[in-house]
């Protein structure tokens, strides 16, 4: 099972359920649409389109509305406007085809911005100086060559736009996306001020809505508010694209280690983003710098990788998902560079997960279960970075969606049950179900009692999926339980190496063949029988005082002999 997981834009070339549901069997967890782009009604679509697809492949998947947020964009170009260094050129808020040459978004800008500044336009390709301003319109110098499309972001790098955090689209897709379609991420995009993050909180509660808040940290403002951002926000993008607008490119390394290093140390989900396979938006292999820094951005801690044009206009957008999921398998197989987690454990249920997340590995264990109504065990289990898969099950659909973000967590739709015991026993059940789990698995359970209630993550069990065949008394409370092939004495012909010895009575002539035996079950009775002693004596676990041994054990079948709890076990069993 992947760990990291995987965001992919949806735009003009996924658009068909079919394509989309090879992107998801591929491997895509969370699907992202971009309202920079397009009216509402291709949105909504386009969200139909992939629940369907996740339906088809049956799975759940994440779905995350990307705002526009505080940005301005150029209007419309009957053509596009090349320019060379020192042409003049105005902007305003008239037509396309008179002057001024460009129109903005943004009546405020005229206020806002003060001859000598420096505005880029599309992601800074084009750097422009303003000359001089007026009430409705202003002249700029290009300080490059370049060419202007329609639609294309106008940025003040540093400082960015004194605008409200949501735009009236962005207000209008948020309200129906959550309302209607089940919406459940909305990335905040240039996130500056933990101020930003209540503003949308407020108009969410105002409007009765609730999701989960990803801050997109794109900016100078957001990165030097980022603890506190990070602690009202549910999790954090790196957003790559805009910070190495509004920054200095060479800065971005840094700051995406520096975000990714915050966000797992407050137990927060952390997206990077942006040009991570860009050139498969062409070809249909990566670079290996592209392939270095999916890797890299893994061993960094994301949780989560993403890809935006490679899959939203690129030629390849399946087999694109499908390198990211190879790169993502791949290095996590890498022990070097796997980065244990470490942080703050201060709440009972920080200690706890932690403790499910140490002891699953210490024992080797196939799974950590985390029945979940919130979420919230998962997600604090998550944060330990365990190698064992972490399959969380809950009966809130919108609690397994919301997991699809985090590092090595698989949502699994489980009826609920308050009970511990029979919530312990349904969660196996159900995993066993799905064919993820099977006899013999030993799996740590944890969970929050009393069920359902966020934050009390406060109970861990090992179990071990097995059926007991024989009940008994152990002989070797020192030793470990061993599974072999059944082998009755006396024995005709050569025993196989690592048997199970099934005995009635003790015989002098038979130790040299009991000597071989990994383990020895008998009808004999009490500790102190000869055959007991025997065992004692060679340190070979054993089982005594059972009955009806004949139709239980068939000879040559596999069994596990328990010598601690006195069980014989179908099949090979971790105890
Ligand atoms: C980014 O800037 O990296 C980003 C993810 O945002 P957008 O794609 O909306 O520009």
């Amino acid at each position: 099972m992947r760990r990291t997981k995987i965001v992919a834009t949806l735009g003009p070339a996924t658009d068909s359920v079919k394509s989309l549901s090879e992107m998801i069997r591929a491997g895509v967890d969370v699907v992202r649409l971009n309202l920079s782009h397009g009216p509402w009604p291709v949105h909504q679509k386009r969200i139909r389109m992939a629940r369907q697809a996740a339906t088809e492949v049956g799975v759940e998947i994440g779905i995350m509305l990307d705002t526009r947020g505080p940005e301005v964009r150029l209007g419309s170009l009957k053509s596009p406007l090349h320019l060379t260094p020192g042409d003049r050129i105005e902007i305003g808020q008239q037509g396309p085809d008179s002057l001024p040459n460009l129109t903005v978004s943004w009546g405020g800008l005229f206020e806002t911005v003060k001859p000598g500044e420096s505005l880029w336009i599309d992601d800074g390709r084009i750097v422009v100086e303003v000359e001089s301003v007026e009430a409705d319109r202003m002249t700029l110098i290009a300080r490059n060559g370049g060419t202007v499309q329609s639609h294309k972001k106008l940025s003040r790098p540093e400082s960015g736009w004194p605008l409200d955090p949501l735009t009236d689209f962005d207000e209008e897709c948020l309200i129906r996306g959550i309302q209607e379609e089940a919406i459940d991420f909305v990335a905040l995009s240039f996130v500056r001020t933990i101020d930003d993050v209540f503003w949308v909180r407020r108009f969410l509660e105002q409007h009765d809505l609730e999701t989960f808040l990803i801050a997109k940290i794109e900016n100078r403002m957001g990165m030097d508010n980022l603890e506190e951002i990070l602690r009202v926000s549910d999790g954090v993008m790196v957003a790559r694209g805009d910070l190495g607008v509004e920054l200095p490119e060479e800065e971005v390394p840094e700051l995406q280690k520096t975000i990714i290093e915050a966000a797992n140390a407050s137990g927060k989900p952390v997206i990077t983003a942006t040009q991570m396979l860009e050139s498969m938006v062409e070809h249909d292999r990566p670079t290996r710098a592209e392939v270095t820094d999916v890797a890299n951005a893994i061993w960094d801690g994301s949780d989560a990788v993403m890809l935006s044009a490679e899959t939203a206009i690129g030629n390849y957008p399946v087999a694109t998902v499908a390198m990211m999921a190879r790169i993502a398998e791949r290095a996590e197989q890498s022990s070097t560079f796997r980065r244990r987690r470490e942080f703050q454990r201060e709440r009972v249920a920080d200690v706890v997960s932690h403790a499910a997340a140490e002891i699953a590995e210490e024992l080797r264990a196939r799974a950590i279960l985390t029945p979940t109504e919130s979420g919230y065990t998962a997600r604090m289990v998550s944060r330990s970075r365990p190698k064992t898969p972490i399959l969380a099950l809950s009966s809130h659909i919108k609690s397994l969606r919301q997991l699809t973000v985090f590092w090595g967590v698989l949502g699994i739709r489980m009826e609920r049950i308050e009970e511990s015991d029979d919530m312990v026993k349904e969660a196996i059940a159900t995993t066993i179900q799905n064919g993820l789990l099977d006899q013999g698995d030993l799996v740590v359970v944890t969970a929050g009692t009393p069920y359902g209630t966020p934050g009390t993550t406060n109970l861990v069990r090992v179990e071990t999926i097995a059926e007991p065949i024989l009940h008994g008394q152990g002989v070797g409370a020192d030793l470990a339980a061993v599974t072999g092939p059944i082998v009755y004495l006396p024995l005709v012909g050569v025993p196989p190496r690592h048997f199970v010895a099934v005995v009635e009575g003790y015989r002098p002539e038979w130790v040299a063949m009991l000597d071989n035996a990994i383990a020895i079950v008998s009808t004999d009775l009490g500790l102190s029988s000869d055959l007991a002693v025997f065992a004692t004596t060679r340190h070979i676990p054993a089982v005594v005082g059972l009955q009806g041994i004949g139709e239980a054990l068939p000879e040559g079948h596999y069994v596990t002999v328990d010598p601690v709890r006195g069980i014989v076990y179908r099949g090979r069993v971790k105890v």
